[in-house]
């Protein structure tokens, strides 16, 4: 972790990856930019968990991380993009049930275009700050089958984000090859794990979370492989 650049910007959806990922940025980056969308998620306590890690990390009385000083978060942008509700059908945003598409081999939970519109809207306000780094928590490792969180996919983006605005842009993604255990591993190198306690995870939307969903199930079975105690309350455990 060595090579510290300037200024980031960090794609922050309030969970337990892209949470990693932002300390794992504020680790690497010495000014931080953050933000969160709002796409009408089925679940707001997601944003409101965002706004709760980002005030924990902006002063060292509410967190017992060392190494990170007070003011390296520069801003937290909560962006409104509830179009995307409209168009899309997704399970992540309606209240349906999920369910596996044969005809497309993915989840009802695959919001089409999502990562692509997240990254073109973090590109062109960190072109405006002339910031090269972006970073996002995609992962291919431990991925529901989303094309858009494939490896190749970013390496494309990224390429058609540095023609279209004539910029040099670099996409992080920290976590690309690494299982949920692995991610937790690195959270606890990073000395972070105590932010796990205000991620949101839970797909019924439940806080204390549910502790049995598909989601809660993945997050506890990541902990579990890691040796490390989800700090996170649960109804059922
Ligand atoms: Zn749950």
């Amino acid at each position: 972790m060595t090579n510290l650049k300037e200024s980031c910007i960090v794609v922050f959806s309030g969970g337990q990856d892209s949470t990693t990922c932002l300390l794992w940025a504020l680790k690497k980056f010495k000014e931080i930019y953050v933000i969160t969308f709002n796409y009408r998620q089925r679940h707001q306590v997601e944003i409101e968990s965002a706004k709760k890690i980002i005030s924990i990390l902006k002063s060292k009385e509410n967190h017992s991380i060392e190494w990170l000083t007070d003011n390296s978060i520069k801003e937290h942008k909560i962006i409104d993009i509830s179009f995307l509700s409209e168009i899309s059908k997704s399970a992540m945003i309606q209240e349906t049930e999920i369910i596996y598409n044969e005809e497309t081999n993915l989840p009802s939970t695959f919001v089409p275009g999502r990562n692509i519109l997240f990254l073109t809207i973090v590109a062109a306000y960190a072109y405006q700050k002339k910031i090269h780094y972006l970073v996002t928590g995609v992962c291919q490792e431990d991925y529901s089958g989303y094309p858009d969180c494939r490896d190749t996919t970013i390496k494309s983006i990224q390429a058609s984000l540095q023609l279209g605005m004539e910029f040099d842009f670099i996409i992080h993604t920290p976590l690309m090859w690494k299982s949920k255990a692995r991610t937790i591993k690195l959270m606890e190198k990073l000395g972070g794990l105590e932010l796990y306690k205000y991620t949101h995870t839970c797909y019924k939307g439940e806080r204390p979370a549910c502790g049995e969903c598909f989601a809660c199930e993945l997050r506890l079975k990541g902990f579990k492989e890691a040796g490390i105690k989800d700090p996170l309350e649960y109804k059922s455990l």
